[in-house]
């Protein structure tokens, strides 16, 4: 073979230990080291910081990277170590000693990398340091930041303009997951690159699988969803804190790893769970949605709502933690009339006027979404300003939802609901339906309704779907000043009339754990279970004596191809994908033993 012409592509392979580059890694590489600044807004596990680690390698000088977490930025210098990467990181936890040493690196051009805090360019030996060692990048993390209008604004980023005050011939590369247009012109204007090239990457995470299920018993669908996933890592997200410990005592039970996590616990809890769930395996993390912010783990199996988000943007930024490495995850949310009540009630105690017509718009559309009968995908991204095609990759898409006319059951309903008053919530109302024995019902004379009994073949679950439909659609409102009760909207009385037929997916409620559809572009890796389990049981243990994540050694992907294509020798082994040289040197005999070890006792 010819030498590689192309050194950002012979970095990749050695260094990294990837064949190809993932759009627009490439461009965006190659215009930083040719010295032009860049916003690169990408969705999460794109393969953000390839893309100025790369350009790191091949400048003179040290790069620095704005990093807003302290405890992200340790996991960061570690995992580029791991690839051979001269990193370091300054910050106030460090020992004098250690620091000392940093500073005598950075001085001497030693470092490939330096990540640094916001706030520490605030101090005289930041900047002073910075003037007296070669730097050769910037890149600014998390950029959105930097913005009001972005949806984390840290007064800390404004101090970030002196990069190119200061250091105007320095490249600068800013990087964010979230950022509408609005935000992006602000960030390349409050970081002061104007001439910036903006490379927008898609919303889509196309590993992702998406569903949405009814909500009927919570906790069975759960165990049932959990069925099969001992070892994976997950998380499990619940509207209130109570819930969340008590789903987490729910997989406990049921034997599996899990663990609670709310703005309630103390901080030494709340820090040692999200620990746990960062640094080990198969750990599940029950939580609010105080928990997020900061993860940055790669092998998130599944992200399972056992409550609707009340946003899209909640949703997908949720289910987004699923799957960063690429590798298939799962994102399951269970939605019910309950959720809807709830969160609209929620609502109703916002103050601001303002406020409480966006919020409701967001929720609005979030209903939508859990009901709609084309590609999830399509919707999802279509919100974000997206044309996609049909993704065979959610529910919809694997299981076409068939319509049925619901006409005469909706007018039913309809009719119920507005014969009693327009006073009484769901359950009441379908007990009248069916002709039950609510007490109640004979008080209130709703036993002589023309509608009482008319509903009595269609069982109570099929009624509440229906229900469900119509409050997702807006055609029925539910008072959530009152009591819960039901109201009648204008877009009801065409149906009334029998002017307008509706139809409506009939719900159904997966009896087995679907089966996933791979999409074509995904190729199935037949690995051996075993020899699998035996790497990832060599990694813990690695992982443990190194005092890094397991990923931060091989991901899942890297030890599944090793199980697949069970490599005999270190050349082999450095085909594989995510083994780079410094990981060869490093690990490749252990897990080459390994291999060995795993494959020979499973063949026979
Ligand atoms: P982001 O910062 O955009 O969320 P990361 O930089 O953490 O994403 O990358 C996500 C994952 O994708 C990492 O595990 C990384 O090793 C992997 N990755 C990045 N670039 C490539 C590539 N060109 N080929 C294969 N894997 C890649
Ligand atoms: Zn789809």
């Amino acid at each position: 073979m010819s030498p590689s012409a192309n050194p950002a592509r012979e970095v990749l392979a050695r260094t990294f230990g990837f064949d190809e580059f993932r759009p627009p890694q490439e461009e965006v590489i190659n215009h930083l080291v040719a010295g032009r600044d860049a916003l690169l807004v990408m969705p999460t596990g794109g393969g953000k910081s390839l893309c100025y680690q790369l350009p790191a390698l091949l400048r003179e000088g040290t790069a620095v990277v704005i990093s807003p977490l302290i405890a992200l930025m340790e996991d960061q210098v570690a995992a580029a170590r791991q690839l051979g990467i001269r990193a370091a990181h300054l910050s106030s936890s460090l020992h004098p000693a250690d620091r000392h040493e940093i500073v005598r690196q950075c001085r001497q051009g030693e470092l490939d990398l330096l990540y640094l805090a916001p706030e520490r360019l605030q101090l005289y030996d930041t900047r002073e340091l910075l003037d007296a060692m070669p730097m050769g990048l910037v890149a600014v993390d998390e950029a959105h930041c930097v913005s009001q209008w972005g949806h984390n604004f840290r007064p800390d980023y404004l101090g970030l303009k002196l990069f190119k005050e200061r250091w105007p011939d320095v490249p600068l590369v800013a990087l964010t997951a979230t950022a509408d247009e609005t935000t992006r012109n602000d960030i390349v204007a409050r970081l002061q690159i104007p001439d910036a090239e903006i490379f927008v990457k898609g919303f889509d995470r196309p590993n992702i699988y998406y569903e949405v299920r009814p909500k009927a018993n919570p906790r069975a669908q759960l165990e049932l969803f959990m069925a099969g996933r001992q070892g994976q890592s997950g998380i499990v997200y619940c509207l209130s804190r109570k819930r969340t410990e008590q789903f987490a005592g729910y997989l406990v039970a049921a034997g599996f790893d899990a663990v609670a996590y709310h703005a309630g616990l103390d901080s030494d809890e709340r820090l040692r769970n999200q620990e746990r769930f960062q640094r080990e395996q198969g750990v599940v993390v029950v939580a609010t949605v105080a928990f997020g912010m900061g993860i940055d783990k790669p092998d998130v199996r599944f992200v399972f709502h056992v409550d609707m988000p009340k946003s899209i943007e909640a949703y997908y930024q949720e289910t987004g933690r699923a799957g960063r490495d690429g590798e298939p995850a799962d994102a399951v949310m269970l939605y019910g009339l309950q959720d809807i009540v709830l969160l609209r009630q929620m609502l109703s105690e916002q103050e601001s006027e303002q406020q409480r017509r966006i919020e409701s718009h967001k929720l609005d559309s979030m209903l939508a979404f859990c009901e709609v009968t084309e590609c999830r995908r399509q919707v999802l991204l279509r919100y974000f300003g997206e044309q996609s095609r049909p993704c065979r990759n959610c529910d919809v898409c694997a299981a076409p939802r068939e319509l049925f006319d619901r006409t005469e059951d909706v007018q039913k309903l309809l009719s119920a609901i507005y014969r009693t008053g327009q006073r009484f919530g769901a359950n009441y109302v379908i007990e009248v339906l069916r002709g039950g024995s609510d007490e109640r019902i004979a008080r209130f004379g709703h036993d002589r309704l023309s509608v009482f009994g008319i509903g009595e073949a269609t069982s109570n679950d099929a009624w509440r779907a229906i229900l469900r439909q119509l409050v997702a659609r807006g055609l029925v409102e539910v008072d959530v000043q009152g009591y819960g009760g039901l109201r009648l909207t204008p877009g009801c009385r065409s149906i009334l009339r029998g002017d307008e037929r509706i139809e409506l997916p009939k719900d159904s409620e997966p009896k087995q754990r679907r089966r996933r559809t791979p999409r074509p572009d995904e190729d199935d890796l037949i690995f051996d279970e075993r020899t699998f389990e035996a790497l990832r049981e060599l990694r813990m243990q690695l992982a443990k004596d190194a005092g890094v994540p397991p990923y931060v050694i091989f991901h899942d992907r890297t030890l599944k191809e090793m199980a697949a294509l069970l490599p005999q020798d270190l050349e082999a082994m450095s085909q594989i994908g995510g083994v780079g040289a410094a990981k060869l040197e490093r690990y490749g005999e252990a897990f080459l033993a390994a291999v060995a070890g795993g494959s020979g006792s499973s063949g026979q």
